[in-house]
């Protein structure tokens, strides 16, 4: 897992906001494309050789990019061994969802709570997240090994369960330890911590980072609720699983 984008609403200069890329093989998959990830994504890989995008909700900071990827496909749909992309995304907006294909470069495929979905090698579960708009995390599994990430929601229980025993948990921090942000539907560094903690995760990357602070207090704040390894996001940074 290679960390794409980390900001919080806007990307900040020569860097993105929400994207993740996953590798298996030969296998690559974005986690969300917003604003800046699809120019920062060239850093790690081809344009050409991403198999999908599974996008957690349609916030701009998680799907802006997705236009000028359908534009790269078109543009480069000629090429010889052309893979055409799924984009995977909820049908709860059904406006938004219609707007993920793209003539016949592009497919999209729709996304539950309640089955699994096999997404090339890996084999994803979602879940409903506190969010004013429907969004949804994700759990990926791949030979024994189990990556969750958040993406946007305030803290729940029902998060922690789902995420209970994950080898790494990507979690969103929008906010510093005392800041409420739960009534918009994002946690701060203690809610990622606990949320950690309570689902007894190996180990965290804060990421969905704020425009303000020095965000290694976060990383401080967060280590007061959880003893596990903990990461601050940044682009480029990679673990392997
Ligand atoms: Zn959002
Ligand atoms: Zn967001």
């Amino acid at each position: 897992m290679t960390v794409v984008g980390f900001w919080h609403g806007y990307p900040e200069a020569n860097s993105a906001t929400s994207g993740y890329l996953l590798e298996h093989d030969e296998y690559k998959l974005l986690l969300d494309c917003g604003s800046g990830v699809l120019s920062n994504v060239q850093s790690f890989c081809s344009l050409d050789d991403l198999n999908g995008i599974v996008l957690s909700h349609y916030h701009g900071d998680h799907k802006a990019d997705i236009t000028p990827f359908q534009y790269s496909r078109i543009l480069n749909a000629q090429k010889s061994g052309y893979k055409t992309p799924i984009i995977y995304g909820h049908n709860d907006d059904k406006a938004e969802f219609s707007k993920l294909p793209f003539r016949d470069v592009v497919k999209a495929i729709p996304y539950n709570d309640y089955d699994r979905l096999l997404i090339g090698p890996f084999v994803f579960f979602f879940q409903r997240t506190n969010h004013p708009v429907p969004c949804y995390a994700m759990k990926v599994e791949l030979a024994g090994k189990i990556l969750v990430y958040t993406a946007d929601s305030s803290f729940s229980e029902e998060l922690a369960s789902f995420a209970k025993g994950c080898d790494l948990l990507i979690s969103e921090c929008s906010a510093y330890a005392g800041e409420t942000v739960s009534e918009f539907g994002h946690m701060n560094s203690e809610d990622a911590g606990r949320l950690a903690a309570l689902a007894q995760a190996k180990s965290l990357i804060l990421t969905h980072l704020p425009h303000y602070g020095e965000h290694q207090q976060l990383k401080v704040e967060a280590s007061e609720q959880f003893s596990g390894e903990i990461y601050l996001a940044k682009q480029g940074f990679s673990i392997e699983l």
